[in-house]
């Protein structure tokens, strides 16, 4: 099942301490750990991608925001790598999600 995430946002605003960003291989793989579980995971990023990663006037912007996190149309976030998102993100059910989980049960 799809959860209802509507692109807040929210969860991923104050990741950045959380998901530390190593070094990045020539195939576009970043080396990352997420520092609250010590999970350390690859993250495959377009050179396209990169560019908005460092998008200086989004890190201005939202400072504490995880450095995966983009803004897309329509005002949403998404998350860059989302496949290869480490096991914090993948199991997290953040408030706004589990409602609507439980009112379409
Ligand atoms: S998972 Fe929840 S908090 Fe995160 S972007 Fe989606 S609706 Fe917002
Ligand atoms: S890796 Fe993706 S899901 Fe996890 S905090 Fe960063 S933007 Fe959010």
């Amino acid at each position: 099942m799809t959860r209802p995430c509507n692109g807040c946002g929210k969860c991923c605003m104050n990741m950045r301490q959380y998901i530390r960003i190593g070094n990045q291989s020539s195939d576009g793989r970043f080396s990352c750990e997420c520092t609250l579980t010590k999970e350390k995971f690859q993250a495959r990023v377009s050179s396209k991608d990169t560019a908005r990663m460092f998008d200086r006037n989004f890190q201005f912007r939202y400072p504490k925001a995880c450095p995966f996190l983009v803004l897309g149309e329509g005002d949403t976030f998404s998350c860059l790598i989302y496949n290869d998102r480490p096991g914090h993100c993948r199991s997290f059910l953040c408030s706004h999600c589990k409602e609507e989980e439980e009112e379409n049960k």
